[in-house]
């Protein structure tokens, strides 16, 4: 469990609350992921991956900057995939799987 001492802003509270759900949704599955380009993959992703919380590739978290994150497919016919931008800038043209 990750320690709740964040003080009193709530946005602390939120962001350790997000933590916490994120922690939750460690469970490896295998997802169908269809991609933009209309490419379908099968791939092992966390629930946190396959719902859209951590990009695809290295499970960073949703942030800004290098962070943020851009969509690139849906995962089991329902869920908005993402990667963040240094994954896909590290990617280039071709792609790059594992
Ligand atoms: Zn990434």
């Amino acid at each position: 469990m990750l320690p709740l001492e964040f003080g009193n802003s709530s946005r602390a509270t939120r962001h350790t609350a997000r933590l916490r759900m994120i922690a939750g949704k460690q469970a490896v599955g295998t997802y169908v992921v269809t991609f933009d380009g209309g490419d379908r993959q099968t791939l092992s992703l966390t629930l946190a991956q396959a719902e859209g919380f951590e990009c695809l590739t290295c499970k960073a978290l949703c942030g800004k900057g290098s962070a943020a994150f851009r969509p690139v497919g849906v995962a089991a016919g329902q869920n908005q995939v993402f990667r963040c931008v240094s994954c896909l800038d590290g990617i280039g043209r071709g792609g790059r799987d594992a």
